[in-house]
């Protein structure tokens, strides 16, 4: 099949119209004797010539005219991007139909990746309330109840009233850490805390988060180790506030998901070559394979993890997945069910 465009249009009109003349005549060169043949052939051909131009100019400036409105708003509509530049010369060359036609499929295929992406920004949006409202809700009922039944007489219950006031006041922190975390991976996410690289001792730091979280372990009965056979100095270059947070978030969940006498978690660092690998193990209750994908999603928590309500908000692996990749390293988790869990992230050293 002949490509309908404006060329060929104009071809096959001006074929039709010269073929028309010809026959014309042809009958008045039979007819009249004094007629030549030669002129003839030279206004046919001057006739096929004249109309091919003026119709091929007429159908361009009709469609130019007409499709270029179309095609100025696409322009305006679409967010102007400087790699995809068409040179002038390429659009006029071409047919101007099958531009604006790649152009509408480059619109419409921009428009779907578009609607695509608000799809997923709101079921996120949905997801995240859901989740928020839910983890508040535990807290929230708790006091309520907790108050009702102070009012109802239970503050004059010796035996009561001070268990209910610190059960309030332990649900209250509940919220607080819950919003401060909130805030932080907000923060991440807009990109407001911009990350301080620094060199410092990861295995200082890993001590004085020991430190900080001694009596959280032993309460668990739970023994916070660096294994023996690592370096003794590992220098890096990174923010140091936020790689404690991470630790911090790390050894605090090996404390939590245990359920062992002779709980612990060994912090190990492999040198390899520009890099450390850091690595949190602990022999705790260990995480189903089906959970380990999804563990660092926001509020992701596995349903033993849920269960055991030790007060968590769900969002300390988010956090420590963000700082990890704000590094541009990487963090993974390999666990087996009942035999425990470790969680490991690339830092780059100090050179
Ligand atoms: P949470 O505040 O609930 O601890 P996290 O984001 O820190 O939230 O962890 C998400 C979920 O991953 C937890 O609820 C828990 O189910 C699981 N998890 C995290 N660390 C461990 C671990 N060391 N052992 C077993 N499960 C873990």
């Amino acid at each position: 099949m002949i490509h309908s465009s404006p060329k060929n249009i104009a071809l096959f009109n001006s074929i039709i119209i010269s073929l028309i003349f010809a026959a014309v005549y042809t009958t008045l060169y039979f007819t009249y004797e004094n007629i030549n043949i030669e002129p003839g052939l030279y206004l046919t051909l001057l006739i096929f010539g004249l109309s091919f131009l003026t119709i091929n100019y007429s159908i361009n400036k009709f469609i130019y005219s007409r499709i270029k409105v179309i095609y100025k708003s696409i322009g305006m509509m679409r967010p102007q991007k400087p790699t995809k530049k068409k040179s002038k010369q390429n659009e006029k060359s071409s047919d101007v139909l099958d531009i604006v036609n790649q152009v509408v499929m480059e619109w419409g295929k921009e428009q779907q990746q578009e609607i695509e992406s608000l799809r997923q920004g709101a079921k996120y949006r949905r997801e995240f309330i859901g989740n928020l409202s839910h983890e508040l809700k535990t807290p929230i009922f708790n006091i309520q109840g907790y108050i009702s039944t102070l009012l109802d007489g239970g503050l004059e219950d010796p035996k009561i009233n001070k268990k209910f006031l610190e059960k309030s006041e332990k649900s209250i922190n509940r919220m607080i850490a819950l919003v401060d975390d909130l805030e932080y991976i907000s923060k991440l996410e807009s990109g407001e805390l911009k990350l301080k690289p620094e060199r410092f001792d990861l295995f200082q730091l890993t001590k004085e988060v020991f430190d900080f979280l001694e009596m959280k372990a032993e309460k668990t009965g739970t023994k916070l180790l660096i294994n023996p056979n690592s370096a003794k100095s590992v220098f890096v270059k990174a923010d140091k506030k936020r790689i404690r947070q991470v630790l911090i978030n790390l050894v605090d969940n090996a404390i939590k998901y245990t359920d062992k006498k002779n709980s612990k978690v060994t912090v190990t660092f492999y040198d390899f070559h520009d890099k450390y690998l850091i690595e949190v193990k602990d022999n705790g209750i260990g995480i189903q394979e089906d959970s380990l994908v999804r563990v660092f999603e926001r509020f992701y928590r596995t349903d033993s993890g849920r269960s055991r309500d030790q007060g968590g908000s769900g969002l300390g692996l988010a956090i420590v997945k963000h700082i990890i990749e704000g590094h541009q390293q990487t963090v993974s988790v390999r666990s087996t069910e009942g035999e425990g869990t470790t969680f490991s992230f690339t830092l780059d050293k100090h050179k």
